[in-house]
């Protein structure tokens, strides 16, 4: 989803193939600044911009009536099978499809209050009923939906606001005569009004306000010269590595290094809101990003507000929804087709810009390309820099920094990333090229160029003007604004960085919550972007909404350098794969693990653990395509083609059991996983971490049934696998202590359950931080164990 879709990146490749090749020399040699102007001309309206339009057809973004029926029908059948999670979610699906202040849009806000209130949301069912009386709700059904207001103010205890409401609902009724069909909403009202009756004559005492132990706050002293970094690191500068942040003094594990807001991040959409083919419409109620997190903050949704004009932006809150709209949204809005069509780089690089401003933009692009050479090339000005400055005097020159030195998390830092335009393949950056100037002319057309290059009085925002036919060429101003987006979507290859959530994986209904990490959306963190990979970085980065914090993972001695991973880490591949993967940074990892497993003859832990053992005697098997037994006297040969066909029958085995479980028929599952388990036994070494993970299924096999010593027995044997894989203190075991405590916990075996929380606490708080949900939850946990000892005795 980062790239283009899959047809326009090949519909670019032909046309570059097809170009002269001086034509395909002058552009690959041209600057940032003389590309454009160059391919502009090479997006023909009637074949490239056509073929794009006509991608861009399949994609789902606008408002339409029929999907708003389908889902609101669908909301209305599971709401009738009491799935009221998956009730809400269709009707927000509908609202999304319908116009706002209509009375359709109203009617999905009036039954997904009904849904909240059966989830027990009541604050949150409330503003739908608001929202549901300002978008004009119809009259005549307003009588049930004030009645369910009167109910959930009694339920949050505000008495008065709910006699209230009822005494409007009695007035209503009163006024418009009562039909038969309104019988057993009478009955209703007069049970509540007895219970508001009880209520008002003996009130409970009021709640006692939980005194909330103040948490151990982190000690925090931050940097005077990196926003949102820690005092105790120090930014540095050499030929060989470039910017790169280093610790300053002495850093223990768990530290807070940096706290990051993104500068732009881009929801990353779901693949449901691409067709493979614009043939049909087929709506369908697979849940995806958008419907699950705020298109501006990422927070998850609960009642979402509907963009007025798409239905692909769903917020959190109308604030949300009217920053976003301001901010970028407005331009945005109607161009949905075109940035699911061309991917989530292109939309960052185009949000980027729009977040910054014309005037910023363009200054820094004029600034690009005036003055010494060598001092607009970041790469050139290390020459000058000579030895790391350790002095603001020092950094005064550094790339990004401001004029005082100083490095902030602003469009100047994005700008000053390095965007590598020589080292991309001709072809990549061709395909970009014309990206960006398929988004410049639709902008162009939908008369947006006076929003995007902010020249607009704001009373002419609310309306763009009508679709203009332009001439091929792009104005001045949004050659600038092009120039910089190009820029943007080339940088983005080394310095995206994902923002990822750990999301629960499954229904969602079982007592165990199994959380896998899942990539929310792209964005660009200046400051993030200071640190340099390594296969065994000494961090961890975890996300709220879209912020970044950066923890120490271990500890770090004054003077050594800050490293992130990437994405290869040398627990999950071997060096082959890593260095394959790093290749798309331009660069060649020289970590210590790199080097390790390059220079000397030590296999990665990677590929020991995930290596094969002898079908006939279980020794590990030796060798590259064809493998030997290790086991002189058995010397069994396999070739590994045939191993390898083995493990993914047995990985489609899995996938099977696992979808007996979702359908309920956890006995079927256990059945099959164990068989699993014998085959694997046969060909896998016991190391494996498909092994781990098939006890870790088996694990959650049986907590769904309630056996949560079979289930801890089968966990017990996964963390073992985990521990292997990634070590005794990684951020994956503490994941897997999380599951083991739910269970323990489940099962009443206090003591263990106590003793596996402090563990998992403890890990977890390094990498995530104490503020955590994981380990609130932990907490509230660790409360309940030591308040069940005293309740169960006083029952007795
Ligand atoms: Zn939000
Ligand atoms: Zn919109
Ligand atoms: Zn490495
Ligand atoms: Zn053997």
């Amino acid at each position: 989803m980062a790239l283009p879709v899959e047809e326009w990146r090949v519909c670019a490749a032909r046309r570059w193939a097809a170009l002269e090749p001086a034509l395909r020399e002058r552009l690959s040699a041209a600057s940032l600044h003389d590309a454009l102007p160059l391919s502009c001309g090479l997006l023909r309206p009637e074949a490239e911009a056509a073929a794009l339009r006509g991608l861009c057809r399949r994609a789902r973004a606008g408002k339409e009536p029929a999907a708003a029926r389908f889902y609101r029908e669908e909301g209305n059948r599971l709401f009738g099978r009491r799935h009221y999670g998956a009730a809400a979610r269709l009707y927000s699906q509908a609202a999304s499809h319908e116009l706002p202040g209509s009375p359709e849009v109203s009617v999905c806000f009036a039954n997904r209050s009904a849904a909240l209130f059966h989830l027990g949301h009541l604050e949150v069912c409330l503003e739908d009923i608001a929202r549901a009386e300002s978008h004009g709700y119809p009259d005549r059904l307003l009588p049930k939906v004030l009645l369910r207001k009167a109910e959930c103010l009694l339920c949050l205890g505000r008495v008065q606001d709910a006699a209230d409401a009822l005494s409007a609902v009695e007035n209503k009724i009163a006024v418009d005569g009562i039909t038969t069909t309104q019988q057993t909403l009478l009955k209703k009202l007069n049970q509540l009004k007895i219970k508001i009756h009880e209520k008002e004559s003996c009130p409970e005492p009021a709640p006692e306000g939980r005194d909330d132990i103040p948490r151990k706050s982190e000690v925090w002293e931050e940097n005077d010269g990196i926003s949102g970094a820690s005092s105790s690191l120090r930014l540095n500068f050499d030929r060989e590595r470039g910017r790169h942040l280093v610790a300053s003094q002495d850093i223990l594990p768990g530290q807070t290094l940096l706290k990051e807001e993104a500068f732009v991040s881009v929801l990353c959409p779901g693949e449901r809101l691409l067709l493979p083919d614009s043939s049909e419409t087929a709506w369908d109620t697979r849940v995806t990003n958008a419907d699950l997190y705020c298109h501006r903050c990422l927070r998850q949704l609960l009642a979402s507000v509907p963009c007025r004009g798409c239905s692909y932006a769903k917020y959190c809150s109308q604030n949300c929804a009217d920053v976003a709209w301001e901010q970028y949204h407005r331009t945005e809005c109607s161009l949905g087709p075109l940035l699911l069509t061309l991917g989530v780089f292109c939309h960052v690089a185009l949000r980027t810009v729009l977040l910054a401003g014309f005037a910023e933009v363009s200054r820094l692009v004029e600034w690009s390309h005036d003055g010494d050479k060598d001092l607009r090339n970041p790469e050139a000005r290390c020459k000058h820099l000579g030895e790391a400055p350790d002095t603001r005097a020092g950094t005064r020159g550094i790339p990004g920094c401001n004029d005082n030195g100083q490095y902030q998390s602003s469009y100047q830092a994005v700008f000053n990333l390095l965007p590598h335009a020589e080292k991309h393949s001709p072809e990549h950056k061709f395909l970009f090229m014309l990206s960006v100037v398929a988004m410049c002319k639709e902008l162009q057309e939908a008369g947006l160029e006076a929003a995007v290059l902010n020249q607009e009085s704001s009373e002419k925002w609310s309306k763009p003007k009508t679709r203009e036919k332009t001439s091929g060429e792009l104005s001045p101003g949004l050659k600038i604004m092009a120039e910089a987006m190009l820029r943007h979507v080339l940088q983005l290859q080394c310095n995206a960085q994902a923002i990822t959530v750990m999301q629960e994986s499954g229904s969602g209904d079982g007592a165990v919550v199994n959380k896998k990490p899942v990539r929310l959306a792209t964005a660009f963190f200046p400051v993030l972007s200071l640190l340099n990979h390594s296969c065994c970085p000494n961090i961890s980065v975890s996300f709220t909404g879209t912020a970044a914090t950066v923890r120490a993972s271990q500890p770090i001695r004054s003077g050594q350098e800050i490293f992130h991973c990437y994405g290869p880490h040398r627990c999950r591949m071997g060096v082959a794969e890593r260095q394959q993967l790093l290749s798309q940074y331009f660069f060649e990892c020289r970590c210590q693990a790199c080097l390790d497993e390059l220079e000397s003859d030590v296999k990665s832990v990677v590929s020991v653990r995930n290596s094969f053992c002898c079908p006939s005697c279980r020794a590990p098997m030796q060798g590259e395509d064809m493998l030997c037994c290790s086991n002189e006297a058995c010397a069994i040969s396999v070739s590994r083609e045939s191993l390898s066909h083995r493990l993914l029958d047995l990985q489609q085995q899995i996938k099977k059991a696992l979808e007996q479980l979702r359908d309920g028929k956890a006995d079927q599952a256990i059945k099959m996983l164990q068989k699993c388990q014998m085959d694997a036994g046969n060909f896998l070494s016991p190391e494996h971490l498909l092994m781990g993970e098939m006890e870790d299924h088996l694990a959650q096999v049986y907590a769904t049934l309630g056996k949560w010593q079979d289930a801890a027995r089968h966990l017990e044997r996964s963390i073992e696998i985990v521990e292997m894989h990634h070590g005794p203190s990684s951020v994956e075991i503490g994941h897997e202590l999380f599951k083991l405590a739910q269970i323990l916990f489940n099962g009443f075996a206090v003591s263990e359950a106590l003793s596996t929380i402090q563990r998992a606490e403890e890990i977890l708080s390094v990498h995530c931080g104490p503020q955590s949900t994981q380990i609130q939850e932990l907490q509230e946990m660790k409360t309940c164990l030591s308040e069940l000892p005293r309740s169960i005795l006083q029952r007795t």
